[in-house]
């Protein structure tokens, strides 16, 4: 992305969280336990894709559902933990529940589920009553001020009542199972089930389950967890992001800034030029310093100012050298210590050690790269791809062809989970990439549209073929319009005289 231009509106505020209840499942199976864990669908807003607990928001009627034990936000709450419980799940817990057979269980849920029966009148239709003391309290988590749809989430620990089975419908989920905490958390450290920090953390505590109210205490105490916002976030193994504010193109409003490695760490793009913002960055840097990580150095994905602003401060604060591509460190202010080049594989020693491949993929910036885990094939994409918002090919700087060409290799590779400079991670990296392709594949048959046999501007060529697309986006447009009638003219499809374009 680059950076914000003038007449652009604000960032908007940041969202106000929404009350929401997990459950946290269990068994026993012998001395152990087995937690239901969910993957959410990959096409939902939030956590599209990543491995979850049952869930979700408390709705305005669940204060009607008397909950014994507890009263108003706290009933509200585990109502709502109740419901979410019995929809993604299957499970009802709840007294009177034990008398119902199976057969009569999956009825009332399938008729909650299709709306058919409110959470409150099923229950009294049912002869059902909630108790809080099936609810254990275990921790809050609020989901960070960035993100574009926020929660203010209580997490419940909940055994699973001896009657209840457990079962999957798809819907929301992609996939819901009884899983050894272990087996998640090595997934996890593979890369192949991507967690966000209250879910890393719950399982971390379940893997150890001495007593139920030790488990309960750690639970509810996470570290590095101020105001129930988590300081730490590592979605898989070694790959965590500190997204810090600064003046991008809107929607988005942050640079994600990438801190790499099990040991030796790599800094990828520290965007904000605020000081405060990188205190933040320190902050976490000092957390994997005090146990026993080392940042080695800071790289650049691009030269764009979003993505390097902090790099100074960061370079002279921890005497960090600067890696990037030549033709960003042309670029730049500051010197790099390392020029890197297609195929320079970085490794990173930790336990378990990282190698990261450079691929050198210009389109948005000449000098773009991204990085491949070899292991898990994961990739850090920088401006390839944004999680919020569009990328934009600005010429001559931006070229389509290549930008495509290369969006098309990183497809083909395969990556697997894409970490973007904007929004939120990808678990579909594929999946996203073609998404990609062929949205300026037919953006690319909109603008050919747009070119009647007179000719027309670059102006003309946007007010038609990015018609859907807000006014005060479409300076932006063009500049990406002028990159698609670039590649037209590249490739014989289109000539351009005087400034007007023409089909051949
Ligand atoms: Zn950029």
């Amino acid at each position: 992305m680059s950076e914000a231009l003038p007449g652009m509106p604000p960032a908007p505020p940041p969202a106000v969280p929404r009350l929401a209840s997990v459950v946290v499942l269990y068994r026993r199976v012998g001395p152990n336990v087995e937690v239901f864990w969910v993957k959410r669908e990959k096409a939902l807003a939030f956590a599209g894709g990543f491995y979850a607990f049952p869930g979700g928001k408390v709705d305005k009627a669940d204060a009607q559902v008397p909950m014994r034990g507890a009263e108003g936000e706290q009933a509200a709450l585990r109502v709502a933990a109740a419901r979410e419980l019995f929809e993604e799940a299957g499970v009802l817990v709840a007294e009177g529940a034990e008398a119902l057979g199976p057969e009569r269980v999956k009825e009332l849920r399938r008729a909650l589920l299709s709306g058919q029966r409110g959470w409150k009148a099923l229950l009294d239709e049912a002869g059902l009553s909630l108790r809080a003391e099936d609810f254990h309290e275990a921790g809050r988590w609020i989901t960070p001020p960035y993100m574009p749809v926020r929660f203010d989430t209580y997490f419940y620990l909940v055994e699973v009542p001896p009657h209840a089975q457990a079962e999957f419908l798809p819907g929301e989920l992609a996939e819901a199972t009884w899983v050894v905490p272990a087996e998640a958390l090595a997934r996890w450290e593979q890369g192949t089930a991507l967690l966000h920090p209250p879910n890393l953390h719950a399982l971390q505590v379940l893997g150890r389950f001495d007593t139920r109210g030790q488990v309960l205490e750690r639970l509810c105490a996470p570290p590095h967890c101020p105001d129930f916002l988590a300081t730490i976030i590592e979605f898989q193994q070694g790959v965590r992001l500190v997204p810090m504010a600064t003046p991008t193109l809107p929607p988005a409003t942050h640079t994600n800034t990438y801190v790499l490695g099990n040991g030796e760490l790599l800094i990828i793009d520290p965007g904000a030029e605020d000081s405060l913002e990188c205190e933040r960055l320190f902050e976490v840097l000092d957390i994997l310093k005090a146990e026993g990580r080392r940042p080695v150095a800071v790289l650049l994905t691009h030269h764009h100012g979003d993505h390097i602003g902090g790099a100074k401060l960061l370079k002279d604060r921890l005497g960090l050298p600067l890696w990037c591509h030549a033709r960003t460190a042309d670029r730049l202010d500051v010197p790099a210590e390392r020029i890197l080049e297609d195929g320079d594989v970085l490794e990173l020693a930790g336990t378990p050690p990282q190698r990261w491949r450079v691929l050198h993929t210009p389109g948005h910036a000449r000098g773009h790269v991204c990085l491949v885990d070899e292991r898990s094939h994961a990739a850090v994409v920088g401006d390839m791809v944004a999680g919020v918002g569009t990328i934009v090919i600005d010429p001559p700087e931006g070229n389509m062809r290549d930008y495509l060409t290369q969006l098309a290799r990183l497809r083909d590779l395969p990556v697997t989970t894409i970490y973007p400079a904007h929004g939120g991670a990808i678990p579909d990296g594929p999946g996203k990439l073609q998404e990609y392709i062929q949205h300026r594949a037919a953006r690319e048959a909109r603008i050919m549209e747009a070119l009647p046999t007179e000719g027309a501007t670059v102006a003309q060529v946007v007010e038609v073929a990015y018609a859907d697309t807000p006014a005060f986006l479409h300076p932006v447009a063009e500049r990406s319009a002028l990159a698609t009638l670039e590649k037209l003219v590249e490739e014989g499809r289109a000539r351009v005289e005087h400034g007007r374009y023409f089909l051949t």
